[in-house]
């Protein structure tokens, strides 16, 4: 049994604003620790419920948030960017079953602490036509794999976000978004402890034959980016695959999930 911990740091204990999550503010330090526990707890709860191995992937940013030395040493961590997979990265190394970590809701949802979907100027994401923010991309793409997403964290607008996808997953709520940069924070010792009995809960479930399926998406797909400035679109459209549908929106037809995926984080870079 080989599990996929991708994780993010918006949906992370505590964090409610973006200097929490940004390189160079001086909280940064404080949070990125705090992910590291978390992913170290989801570890600990990946092995508890069976697991063989364990990949990580650091998904947030420029993927250099996870404080290595402090990680869990029987987990392997994937880092960096460009990546082929960008969050996802290792899903392609026969993994059986997905976690995430520290996830956010998608770009609209309220209240929800930080929601965006890939970049800030991208208002939405549709796939043949259901909305769906980096957790729904993430799980299209494990799917195309065979691998269902089995357990998350996060606030409880994602954690929605999430079973509405998978009605089965374990999501473990480590904060209560009141706002866009706001909420109620539970401790991070109890969050810690929950996540590791979530995961392994998960996992055990799924070892048993319940729990999530994974997602299948009808081919060839139509992927729908929608922008918040007309000269996104605009310059995406200059991409011959790319079709400009309206002042804001740009279509393109994937052939599978995998290119839904790696289109949808390309397009992101179409915004300034
Ligand atoms: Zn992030």
């Amino acid at each position: 049994m080989r599990i996929l911990i991708s994780a993010d740091m918006e949906g992370i204990s505590g964090v409610s604003r973006w200097e929490h999550v940004s390189m160079n503010d001086s909280e940064y330090q404080t949070y990125r620790k705090i992910m590291t526990e978390e992913v170290n707890a989801a570890i600990r709860g990946a092995f508890a419920g069976g697991a063989e191995e364990v990949i990580v992937h650091d998904g947030h940013s420029r993927g250099q948030n996870i404080l290595i030395a402090e990680l869990d040493p029987r987990a392997e961590l994937s880092k960096g960017t460009c990546s082929p997979y960008c969050m996802m990265t290792g899903i392609d190394t026969g993994i059986d079953a997905v976690f995430t970590v520290g996830y956010h809701a998608k770009a609209g949802s309220a209240p929800a602490i930080l929601a965006h979907s890939m970049d800030d100027h991208i208002l939405s994401y549709r796939v043949n036509g259901l909305e769906v923010g980096e957790f729904g991309l993430s799980g299209i793409l494990a799917g195309r794999f065979g691998a269902p997403i089995i357990y998350a964290s996060g606030d409880q607008t994602f954690a929605a976000e999430a079973r509405e996808l998978y009605p089965e997953i374990i999501v473990t709520t480590v904060k209560i978004a009141t706002g866009y940069y706001s909420g109620i924070c539970f401790p991070v010792e109890s969050n810690r402890a929950k996540i590791e009995a979530d995961a392994k809960t998960a996992l055990e479930r799924f070892r048993a034959g319940a729990g999530p399926k994974a997602l299948t998406i009808h081919t060839p797909a139509t992927l729908e980016v929608n922008y918040a400035q007309p000269f996104s679109a605009e310059k995406a459209a200059e991409l011959p695959f790319v079709k400009r549908e309206s002042g804001r929106t740009v279509s393109i037809v994937c052939r599978n999930a995998v290119e839904v995926y790696q289109f949808s984080a390309m397009m992101s870079r179409y915004t300034g």
